[in-house]
């Protein structure tokens, strides 16, 4: 029989099945339930930070924060161009307008691109920050913390700050994450901006099927974004709405998986560590592919791992090393394509994208679920070494 090693799986080893019976039970399944209130407090005692509130996906997160930072129509957002599309969506949800930003060797956004950005294209008029080509008012920059990696905030904030940008962090792939050392040790993902995003989508390090949390800065604006996420109801008792809302709101079903699987993120934590190491010791000095380390100072939830292939050596793309690995049932993946190549954004401004082409065409994501073992770490990266060699010219 052959051997299939998925990418990344959902992982139900603990109460997830308990917690979900106790919810239909109960007879609270919808956007009303004990579950989500615990899911927050969770969260909350888990990053020591208790302004956020759950919503329907990671996707929701993100508009809900742009919706609260006020980015308007014809406002501008700085964005990443190396990240998952929905990073960029919720921007023209709002009929605001993009502007991509490079990556660093993090694959997070280069810090010192946005300083350059702000300093040379733009200017400062009282508290906002203008774009001087087009006159627009640039009002945040979505930060993502791309595979569970830590993005540089100390710079990003530093440089948010002296221009008066609102940061949004996209932590839909870094729950977890947290500084360990500096100015920041100790904040996890996702609370040291203005807001924060978090997805518990099926493929993320924790899952409720699809889900999400906000995080924000003040406890009023969470009760806000909370009124938003559920059609903006006024009065108790009747259909009063002053403002047009949404159904964002995270189901009491979605929360009990998520507080089952919120109990098993630190082993996940740890596994996704171990596996790490394991491949660490596998590709080392290997000549055809590196894997990407994750920040220092930073404690990564290593949610995903990735390889970075010198394309030059080899008389292939990346799609016939996917495709050939499929064949041998190893799960991988290509990075994303870059957003502002992406059809609904060719139009917007992309400033000087220069590594986050490079790394688009070299970087596969290879196996990293839970439940591997280091066996199955092995076997899998013999199979991608084999996988590429085969190409090598
Ligand atoms: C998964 C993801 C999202 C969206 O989360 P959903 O819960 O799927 O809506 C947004 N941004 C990034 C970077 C993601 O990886």
């Amino acid at each position: 029989m052959s051997r299939f090693i998925p990418l990344s799986i959902p992982n139900f080893a603990g109460n997830e099945k308990k917690y979900i019976t106790d919810a239909i039970e109960q007879g609270w399944v919808s956007t009303g339930g004990a579950y989500i209130t615990s899911l927050e407090q969770n969260l909350g005692r888990y990053m020591n930070c208790h302004r956020l509130a759950a919503c329907q996906s990671g996707t929701a997160a993100l508009h809900l924060a742009l919706l609260e930072c006020g980015v308007m129509p014809g406002d501008m957002v700085i964005v990443p161009t190396l990240t998952f599309i929905a990073a960029v969506n919720p921007v023209r949800y709002q009929f605001a307008e993009p502007v991509f930003m490079d990556c660093d060797d993090s694959l997070c956004m280069d810090p010192m691109k946005l300083e350059e950005f702000c300093r040379e294209e733009c200017r400062v008029d009282g508290d906002k920050l203008i774009h001087n080509q087009s006159g627009k008012h640039i009002k945040a920059v979505i930060v993502v913390h791309v595979f569970g990696n830590m993005a540089d905030m100390e710079s990003i904030m530093d440089t948010a700050g002296r221009y008066s940008l609102k940061v949004v962090e996209d932590a839909t792939e870094a729950l977890g994450t947290r500084y360990t050392e500096g100015k920041y040790a100790g904040r996890y993902a996702g609370t040291i901006g203005d807001f924060g995003a978090y997805s518990f989508n099926g493929n993320k390090i924790i899952t409720t099927g699809g889900g999400g949390a906000v995080m924000a800065k003040s406890e009023q604006m969470v009760e806000h974004i909370r009124f938003l996420s559920t059609q903006a109801k006024t009065d108790p008792h009747y259909y009063v709405h002053d403002e047009i809302g949404y159904n964002y709101r995270m189901t009491n079903l979605q929360a009990a998986l998520g507080v089952a699987q919120l109990e098993e993120l630190p082993g996940f934590i740890e596994t996704k560590h171990r596996l790490y190491g394991k491949y660490k010791e596998l590709f080392e000095n290997y000549e055809y592919g590196k894997l990407l380390a994750f920040r220092e100072r930073v404690y990564s939830n290593k949610w995903f791992f990735s390889l970075e292939i010198p394309m030059e050596k080899l008389a292939c793309g990346m799609r016939t090393i996917i495709t050939g690995l499929e064949a041998e049932g190893i799960q991988t993946r290509a990075v994303w394509g870059l957003i502002h190549e992406q059809k609904p954004y060719r139009e917007a401004l992309a400033y000087k994208i220069e590594k986050a082409k490079f790394y688009s065409e070299r970087i596969l994501n290879i196996p990293c679920s839970t439940q591997l073992t280091e066996d199955d770490v092995c076997y899998a990266a013999g199979k991608i070494k084999d996988a590429i060699e085969k190409m090598a010219v």
